[in-house]
């Protein structure tokens, strides 16, 4: 699987006219090697030329760590001692491919680190690791896509319970406490819990706090967390007691944008074509303005990954990607509501990886 995708990765480095890719500590280091490393002061750097070479620098303190994850049967593994220059060893590395080298570095490689390797290397272009990493890892394999479906199906387990959690009095962090722990019956991390009660509805990011919840209120439950490397995130809304009647309608015109966007899903589409699907039914309800972000974002080994669904982009759906289909309506000082679901764009159409119904779900108060 690694030496896989090592190997596009250089087919697409040569397309690119990319010399080597350079990996720092990251989501692209993991998926690349299956090592996980720690963001560390002291550089560790996957080197991968285009000439063949796979390399992976670690502190020597590292090394086990390294050794442990299994990277060493895909790359070759060579530690630093404490009082080598890491950076001269990347350029020795490198030094051979000439001079007008072309480096694709980490996008998130921290900044010291990008400054040190520009000074050591002044004659080199620099662009973008995702120039290569975004077309690799935003199409699922069928194993991949298997990780996030049982992802999907072990948070939909956690929205199942949901009701039993959310009474009047509670404040939203005893709920998401309680939450964070169902989550880890089935994942190895919680990534977020987002309890957002009565007007913190109207913040998409609200962190859940010491308000406390009241009879009446609208609250958008918004969870993920990583099982076996893959991540689910999934959101529904809930009522205390029974809803009112204008949120409910906004709901229902929320049910009507996600269905909307979800039938506009297929290979060949533009990602802005499937935001643009549901925002035309909530311009029709003049909730076009409460709707204030994008429709959706990938998901895969990281919870925000590429493609990002998004008005106006052109980027081409193609089988194998998968991403969150969330429409929002947000209204200040009153309450916000939005339903999200996993998806993966299949030859013809789309797979919806959630199983939790969508509909607005009434707690005893
Ligand atoms: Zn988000
Ligand atoms: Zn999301
Ligand atoms: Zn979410």
């Amino acid at each position: 699987m690694f030496e896989d995708r090592i190997s596009t990765a250089r087919s697409i480095m040569r397309t690119r006219g990319v010399d080597a890719l350079l990996i720092g500590p990251s989501a692209d280091l993991r998926y690349l090697t299956g090592y996980e490393a720690l963001p560390l002061e002291r550089l560790t750097m996957l080197a991968v030329t285009g000439s063949g070479e796979q390399r992976l620098l670690v502190p020597e303190l590292e090394a086990q760590r390294a050794r442990d994850s299994g990277a060493g049967d895909h790359v070759d593994l060579v530690a630093w001692a404490e009082t080598d220059d890491p950076f001269s060893v990347i350029a020795g590395w490198l030094a051979g491919a000439g001079q007008s080298l072309s480096l694709a570095v980490q996008d998130r490689l921290w900044t010291a680190f990008t400054l040190e390797l520009q000074a050591r290397m002044p004659q080199a272009t620099w662009v973008p690791a995702s120039t290569v990493m975004r077309e690799l890892r935003m199409i699922k394999t069928p194993a991949e896509i298997a990780l996030l479906r049982a992802a999907a199906h072990a948070i939909d387990a956690v929205h199942a319970q949901v009701p039993g959690l959310l009474r009047a009095g509670r404040t939203e962090r005893d709920v998401a406490r309680d939450i964070a722990e169902l989550i880890l019956e089935d994942h190895d991390r919680v990534n977020f819990v987002i309890v957002a009660s009565g007007p913190n509805g109207a913040s998409p990011h609200h962190e859940s706090g010491e308000r406390i919840i009241r009879r009446g209120d609208a609250v958008v439950v918004d969870i993920g967390g990583t099982r076996q490397g893959y991540c689910s995130d999934v959101t529904r809304n809930y009522t205390i007691g029974p809803a009112a009647d204008d949120y409910l309608e906004m709901h229902r015109q929320l049910e009507r944008a996600h269905r909307a966007a979800l039938d506009a899903i297929r290979p060949g589409v533009a990602a802005g074509a499937v935001d643009e699907a549901a925002r035309a039914v909530l311009r029709r309800a003049a909730l076009d303005g409460r709707f204030i972000h994008r429709l959706g974002h990938g998901i895969g080994i990281e919870e925000h990954e590429e493609p990002w669904i998004v008005a106006g982009s052109t980027q081409p759906l193609r089988e194998g990607m998968a991403f969150s289909v969330e429409p929002g309506v947000y209204v200040p000082s009153w309450a916000g509501a939005r339903i999200e679901d996993i998806v993966v764009v299949t030859s013809d159409g789309v797979d919806i990886l959630n199983e939790q119904p969508r509909k607005l779900l009434e707690c005893d108060a």
